[in-house]
């Protein structure tokens, strides 16, 4: 293909236990996943269908080390189970669902919560709380091959080594075949499509300098310092 601007690189993110990456072709984000967590956000934890929102491929961070970004006072940390797709669909049933995934990784939804919290308030919608730059720093992805389909299991973060969020996959309110189903009833999912599964309650502030390591078992560890 002749293109009019430089075709960029394809996100991607390292598999792990292989020189392959996983590229990236869109992240879908599940809000408020875990009872919880909800309610230190102030919201009802029923069961209510799941909602999304996204972020763009470019987000991810892989390097670990993301920048301080600009129009906050308030970035702060949520801890997720991401789900990397490696077949699609649509109308998918959450039976057949976890066919799809070809495997899991750490990941960090970065939120600027003072201003998500204003968009919130006037009621528009989230992205410039959610889906800025470096908003996604993610671990390598665990083939499902090798770990199979993890729904239970410690998950937590820690900020400069003090334990800030901890959970369990299995307090999920929708599980990831479920969130699949849902979600694919909206959008046809491609491969490559990253899914970010909520996080556990314990989000907080970070600030320059801080370290962040999230964790979760069965699945990896994720590293990142906040320049
Ligand atoms: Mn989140």
């Amino acid at each position: 293909m002749k293109t009019a601007i430089p075709l960029w690189e394809v996100p991607a993110v390292p598999v792990a236990g292989s020189e392959a990456r996983f590229p990236v072709r869109r992240i879908y984000c599940v809000g408020r996943n875990y009872a919880e967590h909800a309610r230190e956000m102030g919201a009802d934890p029923t069961r209510e269908p799941p909602f999304f929102f996204m972020k763009p491929a470019e987000a991810i961070v892989t390097s670990g080390r993301m920048a301080y970004p600009p129009m906050t006072a308030d970035l702060q940390h949520e801890v997720e189970l991401v789900v990397a797709l490696g077949r699609g669909g649509r109308d998918i049933s959450a039976a057949g669902a976890l066919e799809c995934v070809f495997g899991y990784a750490v990941g960090l939804d970065m939120t600027r919560r003072d201003v998500q919290a204003e968009l919130k308030a006037k009621g528009r919608s989230w992205e410039m709380g959610k889906a800025f730059d470096a908003s996604a720093p993610i671990s390598a992805v665990v083939p499902a091959t090798r770990i199979g389909h993890p729904d239970r299991g410690a998950i937590g973060l820690k900020v400069n080594s003090q334990s800030r969020q901890h959970g369990d996959l299995a307090d999920m309110i929708w599980p990831v075949a479920d969130i699949i189903a849902n979600l694919s009833a909206y959008v046809t999912l491609l491969p490559g499509d990253l899914v970010f599964t909520g996080t556990p309650a314990g989000v907080g502030r970070v600030e320059r300098g801080d370290r962040l390591e999230g964790e979760i078992e069965g699945v990896g560890v994720l590293s990142v310092a906040i320049a």
